[in-house]
């Protein structure tokens, strides 16, 4: 079958889509063939070497596709089942084996598999951060940066379903109306605005209840100053790089402010909130209240050209690699 391998950690050009051996399942693995396969940020940075990972290894945690082997054990899922994951080492392939509890089912009559590829990781990831690290309420405020982005639509969609006052940043004005659409209720461009000056602006003064952070190293500082009093910094990502070690009396001096560098995995530990989450995405989608944008879809051979994209902050929404052959590829 055909992988995306890294055999040394660089940029885009280090991706390479070689012939690797078919993976069997051992005792409670499935193997899925793959329909579409998620590009991630997080790929990036493994890709990078900032996340743990030596090289050789076949890149990629996400995707969807139908379970079309089972190892030893397994009782959960069947062959021809339906299923997806977004954290299933080795995605970036036609094929992945995975332990079955890192599996979720779907519904493929309700929720296409490109859109399960799509949503999983970056929609769990919205879930967790409006509704566990700071559960919005109905009357608050929060900022949303690189609102237009994968994370970002959906983050603006499910701050708006808790009845949030939706800020998005953004950096160009294509990027600005689709946060709209996503239901942002203002939007920063915030390569031309300063985001703190608009952001005190829009609030009165007052600042935001929370900040949701990807962008990191370019917005952190900034970001602790939209906060209002005892305000929520959540940072989450890097995707102008990493912030820099950090001086914890900086929380006191700006107002008794709460800081948070959660990642996915500290909120779907368990089997159960794995599916909540994951069910929460599959019945909104299904029932239309929630939508999935599908910015870009990639061969799986042009990895590279998809990660381009991505750092090169040209895209917008999900980007997807399609393995040839897949019913996905079209
Ligand atoms: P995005 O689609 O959001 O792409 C990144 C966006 O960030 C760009 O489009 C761009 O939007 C903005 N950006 C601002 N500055 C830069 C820069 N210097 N270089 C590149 N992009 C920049 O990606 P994802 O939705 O996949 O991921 C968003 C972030 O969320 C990533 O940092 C990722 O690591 C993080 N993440 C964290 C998770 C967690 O659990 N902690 C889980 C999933 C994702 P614009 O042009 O509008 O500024």
């Amino acid at each position: 079958m055909k992988a995306i391998r890294v055999n040394e950690h660089g940029g885009p050009e280090v991706l390479s889509y070689e012939d690797v051996g078919l993976p069997e399942p051992g005792r409670g693995e499935a193997r899925v063939r793959l329909a579409a396969c998620g590009v991630n940020f997080i790929d990036v940075y493994m890709r990078e070497g900032i996340y743990p990972g030596e090289p050789p290894f076949t890149l990629g945690l996400e995707g969807a596709g139908e379970v079309d082997a089972v190892g030893e054990g397994v009782e959960e899922f069947s062959v021809g089942d339906y299923v997806a994951s977004a954290s299933m080492p080795g995605a970036y392939a036609e094929y992945v084996v995975a332990p079955v509890e890192r599996l979720v089912p779907f519904n493929v009559t309700l929720v296409e598999a490109r859109v399960a590829a799509a949503v999983l990781l970056q929609g769990m990831t919205a879930h967790y951060l409006t509704h566990s690290t700071f559960p919005l309420e109905e009357g608050q405020t929060a900022l949303v940066h690189a609102a237009a982005g994968g994370v970002g639509l959906l983050l603006c969609q499910m701050a708006k379903m808790r009845g949030a006052t939706v800020i998005g940043t953004a950096g160009t004005e294509e990027k600005a109306a689709l946060a709209r659409e996503a239901g942002a209720d203002e939007v920063i461009l915030y390569t031309e605005q300063d985001f703190v000056e608009e952001t005190r602006r829009i609030t009165g003064g007052e600042g935001v209840d929370v900040v949701y952070d990807s962008v990191g190293k370019d917005t952190f500082d900034g970001s602790l100053d939209c906060l209002r009093r005892r305000g929520y910094m959540v940072l989450f990502g890097g995707s102008s790089g990493q912030v820099p070690p950090f001086d914890i009396q900086t929380l006191n001096r700006k107002g008794g402010l709460y800081l948070t560098r959660p990642a996915l995995a500290h909120y779907t530990a368990t089997r159960e909130e794995l599916r909540w989450r994951a069910e929460s995405l599959f019945s909104w989608i299904g029932q239309n209240n929630l939508s999935v944008r599908i910015g870009g879809t990639y061969p799986l051979s042009d990895a590279g050209q998809a990660h381009r994209d991505l750092e090169g902050r040209k895209t917008t929404g999900k980007l997807l690699l399609v393995p040839e052959g897949s019913p996905e590829d079209a």
